[in-house]
């Protein structure tokens, strides 16, 4: 279990598809060396100029299920049709190094680690589905149907997201960059 003391440490991003989480935390983490990403394990296939054990750990689902079935994860989901998961391990390993510690997480699993443990919540949200469809389509990493599906899900998720602690809109980045270092370093 997760020290409550180390727990404080922990940031915990969550967004819909295409809101541009995965930007701004680059941003954070070119930035500051005081922080280090939780790298999740995920049964989808890298995109290109994804590397495996950088950006996530890329497994098929045998070794997915195995974690699963060892309790190895901190919390999982089937997000999009593909299964996502932190593990514990990580985790554990990166609270060691004493410094802050980001995860990128969907809605559900943000929403249950809300009811697990104390951290940083804040929710990355935009106007609408339609601003999602259009950045996913300009970031051109996925096929036609996976954006469908991904934009389709926005919806329920920009929803769920207005119940979150802490919500950064990401209309003009720089401003919503601002935003976000506010809440992670106040003054
Ligand atoms: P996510 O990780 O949330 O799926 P990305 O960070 O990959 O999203 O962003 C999706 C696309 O939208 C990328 O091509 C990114 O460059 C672009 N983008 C991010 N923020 C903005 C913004 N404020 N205005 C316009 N485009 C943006
Ligand atoms: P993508 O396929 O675009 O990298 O990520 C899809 C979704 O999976 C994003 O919403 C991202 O936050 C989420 N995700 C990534 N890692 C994890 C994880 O470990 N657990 C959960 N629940 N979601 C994750």
């Amino acid at each position: 279990m997760i020290d409550p003391g180390h727990a404080q440490r922990l940031i915990v991003i969550t967004a819909p598809s295409g809101a541009g989480k995965s930007t701004l935390i680059r941003r954070l983490m070119n930035e500051d060396p005081n922080l280090v990403f939780s790298v999740s394990h995920t049964t989808r296939a890298p995109r290109p100029g994804e590397v495996d054990g950088r950006d996530y750990h890329f497994v098929g689902e045998a070794e997915f299920d195995r974690l699963v079935a060892a309790d190895g994860f901190l919390e999982w989901a089937e997000v999009h049709g593909r299964r996502y998961g932190t593990a514990r391990e990580e985790i554990a390993r990166l609270l060691a190094t004493g410094k802050r510690v980001l995860l990128d997480i969907d809605v559900q699993g943000g929403l249950r680690l809300q009811s697990l443990l104390s951290a940083l919540f804040i929710f990355i949200a935009v106007d609408g589905p339609e601003t999602l469809r259009q950045r996913l389509m300009g970031r051109a990493t996925d096929d036609p149907e996976v954006i469908r599906r991904r934009v389709a899900n926005a919806t329920r998720e920009l929803e769920a997201g207005k119940s979150w602690p802490h919500i950064v809109v990401n209309r003009q980045l720089d401003q919503a960059y601002a935003d976000l270092r506010a809440l992670i370093y106040p003054a």
